[in-house]
């Protein structure tokens, strides 16, 4: 219960690990309106979503931890 300030971590990396998610979504419906409006479809288009989250997991990889909660 009042453990719930010291689980939330504000350092770059978790910012970044938590930004994944909305990321991955809204690069899907990017992906999904450019299928829908170009001569590419989304079977074509969809290692994009490899290459984001590859670049996204790297940037997790090199950003600080300082001031990173828990252990
Ligand atoms: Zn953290």
């Amino acid at each position: 219960m009042s453990d719930s300030n010291r689980t939330v971590c504000h350092c770059l990396h978790c910012k970044i690990r938590g930004l994944m998610g909305p990321l991955m979504i809204i690069t899907v419906g990017v992906l999904f309106l450019i299928g829908e409006y170009t001569r590419f479809s989304f079977l074509e288009l969809w290692p994009v979503l490899l290459i984001v989250a590859g670049v996204v997991l790297t940037a997790q990889s090199l950003a600080s931890k300082e001031g990173h909660l828990g252990s």
